[in-house]
């Protein structure tokens, strides 16, 4: 497949003034958790989405990806009437196919969070080429938003923080796209180190590096793709933020970052069972991301398994938002003698993932494999992850 400078040459005739590239990101722990002011333990992947972006003599962008044969382009001006609804409003116009509003949401927000007017930027030819796999918990989204922020920064000579550019992907992501998701994904991409998780308080968007050991350990991340697919801006993901609304009104707190494991036998007498068991889930999910993070600074990698099977049963039972294939793969690899699974990402579909001793991958793999064949599921996609740096400018 062409790679980013390939396409923005047969788009433009001429090369690329730059190339940025972010990652895809896998979590460790911590699901449903980032929009509820909580903790979470991301890491970015090796699988990266490039952005070659050229200045233009005119005030159009451009945007063009190796996913779809035709390029996009408005006229800069256009980006606030396009995207620019009333706030809290999820506007997705219609206007322009969807992949693209990512990309030109990052322009739009990007310009109004550097206070530029349209005026005071150029015109953009932007190519974008991605290895990170769509819809399958790896947040390609956050990858193609980072990608873009970076190198509309670099050219525009916006000045942003990663930490701006982490916010500039998610109004663009719930603003343009439409989809009501919180700001774990862009920060992970961004901010990424290798053989290390990026802790983030959800709420006051701290950040710590925490080293993963992994390849110290000699551990591998097996990330086992279901290939069902799922659709944040629709279904179950919104139903389970409302859920998270509902509860933390009942409860009397701004978020359900407020409430603790030992608020649960009040939460249980005040909320009704589905409710409770949502709050349940994010309260005990918040505390596992803590004890995650303790646990790999003072025992290191082996011990976190039983906190992922925790997750993992905490989102199956409580939250609800696993899926047959899901529970097959984390059942599989357990089985199979993997440290610790879950699934990971929004759920409804997409992937797990299993932590595997190097020797023991292969046996693994072959195990999750003969399941889905049991089970009569479609053969998932079986691949490892590196926890790697985030953004990266590559020309
Ligand atoms: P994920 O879990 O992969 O983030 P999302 O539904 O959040 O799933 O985002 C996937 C969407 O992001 C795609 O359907 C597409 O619209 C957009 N996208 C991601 N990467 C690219 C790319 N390289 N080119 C165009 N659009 C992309
Ligand atoms: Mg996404």
């Amino acid at each position: 497949m062409m790679n980013a400078t390939e396409l923005f040459q047969q788009l433009t005739g001429s090369a690329p003034e730059r190339v940025w590239s972010a990652p895809g990101r896998a979590n460790l722990i911590g699901e449903h958790t980032d929009y509820n002011e909580g903790f979470v333990l991301p890491f970015a992947i090796e699988h990266r989405t490039h952005a070659a972006v050229g200045r233009r003599s005119d005030n159009i962008i451009r945007v063009a990806s190796t996913f779809d044969p035709n390029p996009v382009e408005v006229a800069l001006v256009e980006l606030p009437a396009l995207f620019g609804g009333a706030p809290g409003e999820a506007v997705s116009s219609g206007a322009v196919p969807e992949w693209a509003a990512y990309p030109l949401g990052v322009a739009w927000a990007a310009l109004a969070r550097a206070d530029a007017k349209h005026d005071d930027v150029a015109g953009l030819d932007i190519a974008i080429n991605s290895e990170v796999p769509v819809g399958a918990g790896l947040s390609s989204s956050a990858a193609i938003e980072g990608a873009t922020a970076g190198a509309i920064d670099d050219v525009w000579g916006l000045g942003l923080t990663l930490l701006d550019m982490a916010k500039i992907g998610r109004t663009a992501e719930n603003h343009a796209v439409g989809a009501p998701t919180g700001i774990m994904d862009q920060v992970s991409s961004l901010m990424g180190e290798t053989d290390a998780a990026t802790f983030l308080d959800c709420r006051t968007l701290e950040t710590q590096e925490v080293e993963l050991g992994f390849a110290r350990e000699g551990l591998k991340i097996l990330v086992i793709d279901t290939k069902v697919k799922h659709a944040h801006s629709t279904g179950g993901y919104r139903e389970r933020r409302e859920s998270c609304e509902k509860g933390a009104r009942e409860l009397g707190v701004s978020s359900l970052r407020d409430i603790t494991v030992g608020d649960l036998d009040r939460a249980r007498s005040v909320l009704d069972d589905v409710t409770f068991r949502r709050v349940a889930h994010i309260v005990t999910e918040n505390q596992r991301v803590l004890d995650t993070v303790d646990t790999l600074r003072a025992e290191g990698p082996r011990a976190i398994g039983g906190l992922l099977v925790a997750s993992h049963v905490s989102m199956r039972d409580d939250f609800e938002i696993s899926v047959p294939e899901l529970d097959t793969a984390v059942t599989a690899a357990l089985e199979a003698g993997a440290i610790g699974a879950r699934m990971t990402g929004g759920g409804f579909g997409g992937a797990a993932i299993a932590v595997v001793e190097a020797d023991k991958l292969a046996a693994t793999k072959e195990a999750v494999a003969s399941a889905f064949a049991r089970a009569g599921f479609v053969e998932p996609h079986q691949f490892t992850v590196t926890p790697s740096h985030g953004l990266l400018r590559d020309a």
